[in-house]
């Protein structure tokens, strides 16, 4: 594949021939022709891995990370208030960045809001800032003892001060009242034109509580999905049972998949890990048990469902592949149905032979190595040469599917790219275990050739472009020569849909 230059002429939703022509983009269709000049056009790009609605809040809530005080908050807050109900909700602060360096109270909180109640998380997600009313409503005073894995934080006298950390959180966060369908239908609105005005065409819903899906049909049925969704549905707790859905395709929206959580994250030391980690004498934990997995993922196989499982240590992706192995080798399914790895962050040598051997999918989100190669000395020490082995899988015959887990990360792919490429974590200007590193080829086709080979039945893909549906991506770029500096600052110029132009 490489990015195409010239004369595309479209009918209805498939590419029928093209003219090079040096220097622009020209796209026509019976009534379409749009010019785009010092452009290049790529087959649609998509996330592997996001969290729709998710991205929808986190662009709408009230976003104090430009903030520099805990009065620079409240500000703000006033001139951009966020409610959900009766609850003002917002996003962002980080007291690591204000002249304090100190966590805020509930005093200025309560001056402001005295009557309605206020959350406001921290950048991280990992604690929040609340008021008096937020605490009254939960049942939480000086009596109240820390819940496991969680701390409210409480002055001299015992009284909370309005900082609540991780489980902690959940005893305030419960009463906020979940989105109505039309808020949902919003948010959701929201994020996919924005993830389109970043040329995603196609992005996979990575954990859809079925309760909400009858909000993606309908937005589809009234066609205003702007882009295709793919969703993996929220299984750990059989959660899917509950409701009718089987795999089934829409307009643009269609249901694939059951997802589950093998783990949980190297940050909080819940991925489950072989070794001890480096700074704590705790090696994490399965979420969930082998023959569980074995027992669910079979029911989902029989249903056509693809299965897709969370694992970050090298614990978690061994347990999860030897049981999509024993699958397999069971007679439960076969190599053609899909078995995805979501994260497969650390994976050990000994096992990177199950992903050709059983054909499974990687569902690899780079950005997070950027982000997270700083943590993960510290958790993992020499266990590292295992992390983020985005070559050694390709070296083994493994398939790489590309995301960023949105709204955790930025869902701009071209950060994603460069990610693959250089591997230079954000904090940093040497690569990081750059033996991992992919070349721009193997990057571009984890975003834009591989997510439509392997999960996309309907899309025609074709190396020359010709008959190959027209869900194109259009550049400022062209990723393969352009100065690897500039790959992170490409932009998206155009998305095209099925051949249509989405305006964002
Ligand atoms: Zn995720």
């Amino acid at each position: 594949m490489k990015p195409f230059q010239g004369k595309i002429i479209l009918k209805k939703n498939r590419i029928e021939s093209i003219e090079w022509i040096p220097g622009s983009v020209i796209i026509i269709n019976d009534n379409t022709f749009a010019e785009f000049k010092n452009a290049w056009a790529y087959p649609g790009f998509v996330d592997c891995h996001g969290h729709v609605a998710a991205l929808g809040s986190k662009l709408s809530e009230l976003d104090l990370s430009k903030c520099r005080s805990a009065e620079e908050c409240i500000e703000w807050s006033l001139l951009n208030p966020g409610f959900r109900g009766i609850w003002l909700t917002g996003r962002g602060w980080n007291e690591e960045l204000w002249a304090t360096q100190t966590f805020p109270d509930l005093n200025i909180l309560d001056f402001y809001y005295p009557d309605i109640p206020v959350y406001l998380s921290r950048v991280d997600g990992h604690s929040a800032w609340v008021n008096s009313k937020a605490l009254q409503l939960a049942g939480v005073d000086k009596f109240t003892q820390d819940p496991k894995g969680g701390m409210i934080i409480k002055d001299k006298s015992g009284n909370p001060t309005g900082v609540l950390i991780d489980n902690a959180m959940d005893l305030v966060k419960k009463n906020i009242p979940k989105y109505e369908k039309e808020q949902l239908s919003e948010l959701i609105l929201k994020a996919c034109h924005n993830l389109a005005s970043h040329g995603l065409t196609q992005v996979h819903e990575a954990d859809l509580h079925p309760e909400n899906v009858k909000v993606f049909i309908e937005l589809d049925r009234e066609n205003k999905l702007p882009i295709k969704i793919k969703s993996y549905l929220s299984s750990q707790k059989d959660e899917w049972k509950n409701y009718d859905y089987l795999p089934s395709t829409f307009n643009n929206f269609s249901i694939c998949g059951l997802k589950f959580y093998a783990d949980g994250a190297l940050g909080s030391r819940g991925a489950a890990m072989f070794d001890k980690y480096n700074d704590s004498d705790t090696k994490g934990l399965l979420l969930i048990e082998p023959d569980e997995l074995f027992q669910k993922a079979k029911i989902g196989l029989e249903k056509g469902f693809h299965i897709a499982t969370h694992a970050i240590g090298d614990g978690a992706n061994s347990m999860v592949l030897k049981t999509y192995s024993r699958l397999i080798k069971e007679g439960i399914t076969n190599k053609d149905s899909i078995l995805r790895l979501e994260h497969a962050q650390t994976i050990r040598t000994e096992d990177l032979k199950y992903l050709e051997h059983d054909n499974i999918i990687t569902s690899i989100q780079p950005i997070h190595c950027l982000s997270d190669a700083p943590m993960a000395e510290k958790r993992l020490g020499d266990n590292c040469k295992y992390a983020y082995p985005w070559k050694s899988i390709l070296n083994s015959g493994g398939r790489l599917a590309a995301g960023s887990d949105f709204p955790i990360e930025s869902h701009n792919p071209f950060i994603g790219i460069d990610a693959f490429v250089r591997r230079i974590p954000f904090d940093r200007n040497d690569s990081w275990y750059p033996e991992e590193r992919l070349s721009r080829i193997e990057a571009l086709e984890a975003y834009c050739i591989a997510p439509h080979q392997i999960f996309d039945n309907d899309f025609q893909y074709s190396e020359n472009l010709v008959d190959m549906t027209a869900d194109l991506t259009i550049l400022n770029n062209n990723l393969l020569v352009c100065n690897e500096n500039d790959i992170a600052k490409t932009k998206a110029v155009a998305t095209f849909i099925n051949g249509k132009l989405i305006d964002n």
